[in-house]
């Protein structure tokens, strides 16, 4: 398996850099960025496989910034908050988010949360040849055809994407 890339977007020096080295002890490639702006053109140009967004960040929300990339991606995110009102943790699930964690965190339990969501991930798309499997769903990106068991189901391109 090819190593996974994670990109961190956190304005907080110290607590990037902590994930950073946490990654990297675990074998991942570990990307930052300290603007949501400077996170969406480094989410474009690595294409991650997973996202550590800041709920607080100079430029804009994290929420804001998780709806956009969630639009355009199919990249599973982690949102990390200081914040522990559960309000702000269902706007994060709401803006997309698979995950939440809530500043101070234990570094163990957020590559443990990374490991567990990269699992479901992956298992979820075991892809046969060009054909992405999940459960009884099939989808064919070249064929822009989603199929529940043997029927096709009927997509505009724009649902289908
Ligand atoms: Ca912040």
């Amino acid at each position: 398996m090819q190593t996974q890339r994670i990109l961190i977007i956190e304005d907080e020096k110290p607590i990037a850099d902590l994930l950073a080295y946490g990654l990297k002890q675990e074998g991942f490639i570990a990307y930052q960025a300290q603007s949501g702006a400077d996170g969406l053109e480094l989410c474009r140009e690595v294409q991650p496989d997973l996202l550590l967004l800041d709920w607080m960040l100079p430029d804009c929300s994290g929420t804001d910034l998780c709806r956009m990339i969630t639009q355009e991606y199919n990249i599973p995110i982690i949102m990390l908050t200081a914040r522990s009102h559960i309000e702000d943790k269902v706007h994060g699930l709401e803006a997309g988010a698979d995950d939440y964690i809530t500043k101070p965190f234990d570094l163990r339990e957020v590559l443990v949360r990374i490991r567990t969501i990269l699992r479901r991930v992956n298992r979820a798309a075991v892809s046969n040849g060009d054909w992405i499997s999940c459960g009884d769903l099939r989808i064919s990106a070249t064929e822009m055809t989603v199929m529940r068991g043997q029927t096709p189901i009927d997509l505009t391109p724009r649902e289908f994407q």
